[in-house]
C-alpha cells in the first residue's frame, strides 16, 4: 500500500490542517449541535474528501471522543471496509451521476438502514444539473430529520444562491508547506524513516501545496530506510543548492563564468531542467526575502521573467539545454539591452533604412579584436547582429589582408557574408551564434577557429554544421575549404 493511502487521514486528529474548520466541526458534534447542510468551499488540492468523510463518520460515531470518531465501533468499522450504505458520496463531477442523481437525492426522504443520519456527501457540486439542483433545493427546504448533507466545491460562485443560503458554509485554506513538512515528518517518525531538514524541504518545495503529491515524492526518495538531500541530489541529478545560490551570484554581477558552472552540468549528466526548476524556486525565495528587507528588487524580477519565459519554452524546444542557455545568455546581457534600450530603438530603425547606403566600418586590427573577445566573449551587438539578420555591409573589407600581423598568409574572413551563406544553408542559428564568439580566420582554404567555449566549440566539432561551413565556404569561393579547430 502506497504511504499516501496508508496515512490518508481517518479521523481529525490526523486532519493536521484545517485547523479552525476541523476544531468547529468538532465542538459541533461534542455538544450535539449539526445543521442539516453544509457547504466546503476548497481551493484544489487541499486533501479535500477527507474532511467531509471524518465528518460524516463522527456525526455517526456511536462513541465520539471530543467529537472525534472512534474507529473502533460498528459504524466506524464498516465505514472502513466502506460497507455502510447511509454515507453516500457523489462526485457530481463524473458523469457516471448525472442520469440517476435526482432519483438519489429524492431518496434521501427515507430513512437510514444502521446510522442515525443519511449522510450526502456530493463533491463538485456546482456540477449538479438544474433538474438535480431543484430536488436538492427541494429537500433543503423541507429536511427530514434523518439526513445530513455535506455539499463540496471548488467553485462556489457557480453554486445558487438558494443552496448557499441554505447550507452552513467553511471556507478551507490551502495546506500550508508548514503543515506538509509536518506531516511527512510524522510519517517518517511512524515508519522508522531517517531524514535531514533539506531532504524534507525538497519534497515540501516541490510538491506545490499539494500534501498527496509531496508524501509521494517523499516515498519515491526513501532508500534504504532513509531519505536524505545527498540522495537526492544524486537520485534526481538535481545540482546542489550551493552551486545554485553561486550561480544566481554570478548571474546578478553578470559574471560569464556562470556560462562554465552551466556547462559544467551539462557535462556532470546534471538534469538541466531541475536545475533551471531549482534556480527559479532560488531566486523566487531570494527577492520574497529581499523585498522584506526594504531593497530594490529589479534585477531579481528581471531574471525571474526570463527564467520563467525560458522555462515555458522549453516545451517546444529542439533542444532543451540550448533554449536554456540562450535563457542564461539574456540575463549577462540584460543590463546592456536595459541601459541601451532606447537608443538602440532609434538606432536599430536607422540601420535598417541606411544600411545598404551606410559607409563601412574601418577595419578593427586584430589585436583589438582579440582583446574585445576576452573581455566580453559574446557582446550584445553580435547577440543583436544575428537577431536582427543585419546584411552585410562591410565587403569591402572582404579579403583584405591583415596588415597588423605577421602572418601575411593570413586573410581577414568576412564572416557577416559567411554567416548570410550559413543561413542560405539552412545552418542551425545557434551555429550562427557561435561564429561571432569565436576568433576565425582564413589560411588559403583552411578557416582556422579558435573557440572560448566549450559550447561553441561543439558547434564546430558537429559534423553536420562542419559540411554547412564548408559549403557556405564553397559559395565564398574557397575551393575544397578545411576547418582547423585550434
Ligand atoms: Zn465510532
Amino acid at each position: 500500500m502506497s504511504l499516501y493511502l496508508k496515512y490518508r487521514p481517518a479521523d481529525f486528529k490526523n486532519l493536521v490542517w484545517q485547523t479552525f474548520v476541523k476544531e468547529t466541526l468538532q465542538k459541533a458534534i461534542e455538544n450535539n449541535k449539526t445543521v442539516w447542510a453544509y457547504l466546503f468551499c476548497w481551493p484544489r488540492w487541499t486533501g479535500k474528501t477527507s474532511s467531509a468523510r471524518i465528518f460524516a463518520k463522527a456525526i455517526n460515531c456511536e462513541n465520539p471522543i471530543n467529537g472525534n470518531p472512534c474507529l473502533e465501533c460498528s459504524i466506524c468499522l464498516d465505514f472502513a471496509q466502506e460497507k455502510l450504505i447511509d454515507i453516500i458520496e457523489i462526485d457530481a463531477a463524473s458523469n457516471t451521476w448525472v442520469d440517476n442523481i435526482r432519483e438519489i437525492i429524492e431518496k434521501a426522504q427515507f430513512s437510514p438502514t444502521k446510522t442515525k443520519y443519511k449522510i450526502y456527501i456530493i463533491d463538485e457540486v456546482h456540477m449538479l444539473s438544474k433538474w438535480a439542483f431543484n430536488a436538492l433545493l427541494k429537500i433543503l427546504e423541507e429536511p427530514p430529520s434523518h439526513v445530513k448533507f455535506i455539499l463540496a466545491t471548488t467553485e462556489t460562485h457557480k453554486v445558487p444562491e438558494t443552496i448557499i443560503s441554505r447550507c452552513q458554509r467553511y471556507d478551507f485554506k490551502r495546506i500550508s508547506n508548514t503543515d506538509i513538512k509536518n506531516r511527512l515528518e510524522y510519517i517518517a517518525w511512524a515508519e522508522n524513516i531517517r531524514f535531514d531538514d533539506k531532504a524534507i524541504e525538497y519534497v515540501v518545495k516541490n510538491s506545490w501545496w499539494w500534501l498527496r503529491n509531496a508524501i509521494s515524492l517523499f516515498e519515491q526518495l526513501i532508500t534504504n530506510d532513509e531519505i536524505n538531500y545527498e540522495h537526492i541530489v544524486k537520485k534526481l541529478e538535481i545540482v546542489d543548492e550551493n552551486i545554485i545560490e553561486s550561480f544566481l551570484n554570478k548571474l546578478l554581477e553578470k559574471d560569464q563564468t556562470a556560462i562554465e558552472i552551466f556547462e559544467k552540468n551539462i557535462e556532470d549528466w546534471k538534469n538541466i531542467k531541475l536545475f533551471f526548476k531549482e534556480l527559479l524556486f532560488y531566486t523566487k525565495a531570494k527577492s520574497l526575502n529581499e523585498l522584506r528587507l526594504n531593497n530594490d528588487i529589479t534585477k531579481y524580477i528581471d531574471i525571474l521573467d526570463i527564467l520563467d519565459d525560458t522555462y515555458s519554452k522549453t516545451k517546444n524546444s529542439l533542444d532543451e539545454n540550448t533554449t536554456f542557455l540562450i535563457g542564461i545568455l539574456k540575463i549577462l546581457n540584460w543590463y546592456n539591452n536595459k541601459i541601451i534600450h532606447t537608443q538602440n530603438n532609434i538606432q536599430t530603425i536607422n540601420t535598417w533604412n541606411t544600411s545598404n547606403t551606410r559607409q563601412a566600418e574601418p577595419t578593427k586590427n586584430k589585436v583589438e579584436k582579440h582583446e574585445n573577445n576576452v573581455k566580453d566573449t559574446i557582446s550584445h551587438d553580435d547577440v543583436f547582429d544575428i537577431f536582427w539578420d543585419e546584411p552585410s555591409t562591410d565587403s569591402q573589407t572582404n579579403n583584405q589582408v591583415d596588415s597588423n600581423t605577421s602572418n601575411t598568409n593570413s586573410t581577414r574572413f568576412d564572416t557577416n557574408t559567411f554567416k548570410i551563406k550559413l543561413k542560405e544553408n539552412w545552418a542551425k542559428w545557434w551555429l550562427v551564434l557561435a561564429i561571432p564568439a569565436a576568433e576565425i580566420e582564413l589560411y588559403w582554404d583552411t578557416l582556422s577557429i579558435w573557440t572560448k567555449t566549450k559550447i561553441h566549440r561543439w558547434q564546430f566539432e558537429n559534423v553536420d554544421n562542419q559540411n554547412i561551413i564548408c559549403k557556405a565556404l564553397t559559395e565564398m569561393w574557397i575551393q575544397n575549404p578545411k576547418i582547423k579547430l585550434n
